[in-house]
């Protein structure tokens, strides 16, 4: 395979060692529906085996490392991921079909979470609290012990830089599972953090299906911790396994992100903002902005904008660097053009053009005026899709963009401190953005959903917290 890769791809990581599984999976190029390389089928008895070192890590020397060790390792592992930047983009665009420049600020982004997490992690402390006379009280974070990570194919360096960085920060030891779909980066990372000392067991990271060594991880009665990114449907599955056996989950699961475009708005600055955000990464984005409110009287000036905007994208093969690759497989591609053939009824304003190749390319579409209701402005698509809705009110705005099961990002463009402040403090959302969409992938910031978008969050301190447990003390000495 190209580019050479310093390990077995078809091999898993369990207890320091790179080992076979019984049997192996093909994984596909999605820009030209070709073979890559075969890659590892965790078995139950793999994932067994990878709890089982996480736990010895714990009892070893990962969980002798203190907080300052642990945030060496990490800051060492953010540089070796820096200086790997280009091939960890190679990968990422031969295995998830995302073009080189995006999956190049992927790379970068998952230096980020390394360095942050690394300086983070002996700044975490505990409190003093005053209690009854004679007492002393204080409360200290602790690791969860072991914590599952299950990711999806859609920006695996990213999620595994906020997940599994955040985790190793607080000296958890992490079960890692990739997704068919999307794992080279995955394993290069935890070639990586071999490299960088992290002591053996620390990351456990194993490819496989997700109905086996999935599954197997999210019923694990030895995990203490999980954390899943993915489908609604998938989402719920493991938080009712997880739940068999009590263990605390936190879900990341898309969303239905609306814009808000108001009279005032500075168009020029929103353009950009309000295009890109729908089509990064060919859509398949879980904070992807898929809805486009705009007032009335701007709807066809900012249609015609997004139109010409749509028109001038290319759309090809990840390495040729395009706007647009392809999506992930088949299946996607078959779900997405569902939604299409269910938009019929629709005014299409603009569809991309697409290369004649075996690859799983779909046009990028935008539809308006589109109800609210229907079901393109409902369900999450995850592919090149938007949608503009008209509204006349302040109050219509902020009913439509509440008005799905979702809630995980949403921005407003306007002018207008007062009603900055009353929408974000109205919208429904796990992150609210004025003038802006997305704050640059923003590693500091706290994210996550309400609603069917998940719980819990994860980026930021916040992570650090639901990666840890709270111990409070309380001494009696008179
Ligand atoms: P999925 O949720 O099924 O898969 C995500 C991860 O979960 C993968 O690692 C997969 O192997 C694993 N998994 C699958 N079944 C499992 C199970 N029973 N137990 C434990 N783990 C399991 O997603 P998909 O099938 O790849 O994509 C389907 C749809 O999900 C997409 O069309 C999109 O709408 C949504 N999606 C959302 C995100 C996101 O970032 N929120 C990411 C990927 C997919």
């Amino acid at each position: 395979m190209h580019p050479e890769l310093p390990f077995n791809p078809a091999h898993m990581f369990i207890a320091g060692q790179w080992i076979a599984s019984e049997s192996a999976l093909p994984l596909n190029d999605p820009s030209t529906d070709t073979p890559i390389c075969m890659i590892a089928r965790a078995s139950t008895q793999n994932v067994d085996k990878a709890v089982q070192a996480a736990h010895s890590a714990l009892s070893g020397a990962w969980g002798k490392a203190t907080a300052v060790e642990r945030g060496r390792i990490l800051t060492r592992l953010g540089q070796l991921v820096l200086e790997h930047v280009d091939i960890l983009a190679e990968l990422e665009a031969r295995d998830v079909g995302k073009p080189l420049t995006q999956a190049r600020a992927d790379a970068i982004a998952l230096a980020r979470y390394c360095e942050f997490y690394g300086g983070a992690a002996d700044k975490i402390h505990g409190q003093t609290i005053p209690y009854l006379d004679g007492y002393t009280v204080y409360s200290m974070r602790e690791p969860h012990g072991v914590t599952g990570h299950i990711v999806p194919w859609n920006y695996p360096m990213q999620i595994i830089g906020r997940s599994v960085g955040a985790a190793l920060a607080m000296g958890n030891a992490c079960v890692l599972k990739p997704a068919e779909d999307a794992c080279l980066t995955a394993l290069y990372f935890t070639w990586l953090a071999d490299q960088a000392g992290l002591p053996a067991g620390a990351l456990n990271t194993l490819p496989g299906l997700g109905s086996e060594a999935g599954a197997a991880l999210a019923a694990h009665p030895g995990i203490q911790h999980l954390s899943f990114t993915g489908s609604v449907a998938t989402g719920s599955a493991v938080q009712i396994a997880a739940g068999a056996s009590v263990v605390p989950v936190t879900l990341e699961l898309g969303g239905k992100s609306p814009q808000i475009v108001f009279e005032d708005a500075d168009l020029d600055a929103a353009l950009p903002f309000l295009v890109n955000a729908g089509l990064q990464n060919a859509g398949q984005t879980c904070s992807a902005s898929s809805r486009i409110l705009v007032h009335r009287t701007l709807f066809d000036g900012v249609a015609r904008r997004m139109s010409d905007a749509y028109r001038a994208k290319r759309i090809g093969p990840a390495l040729d660097d395009p706007d647009i690759g392809p999506l992930i497989n088949a299946k996607q591609k078959a779900r997405v053009q569902e939604f299409l053939d269910r938009a019929h009824d629709l005014p299409l304003l603009a569809q991309s053009e697409i290369p004649d190749s075996p690859g799983h390319f779909v046009p990028a579409s935008l539809f308006g005026p589109v109800p609210p209701d229907h079901s393109l402005a409902q369900d999450e698509i995850f592919g090149p899709v938007q949608v503009i809705i008209p509204f006349d009110t302040e109050e219509d705005a902020l009913k439509i963009a509440n008005g799905t099961d979702y809630g995980l990002v949403a921005s407003i463009w306007t002018r207008d401190g007062a009603r900055q402040m009353r929408l974000a403090k109205q919208i429904r959302s796990g992150q609210v953005f004025i003038n802006n969409y997305g704050a640059g992938g923003g590693v500091e910031l706290p994210f996550g959903g309400i609603g069917k978008s998940g719980h819990g969050r994860e980026k930021g301190f916040e992570a650090l917290y639901g990666f840890s447990t709270l111990k409070t003390v309380a001494a009696f000495h008179g």
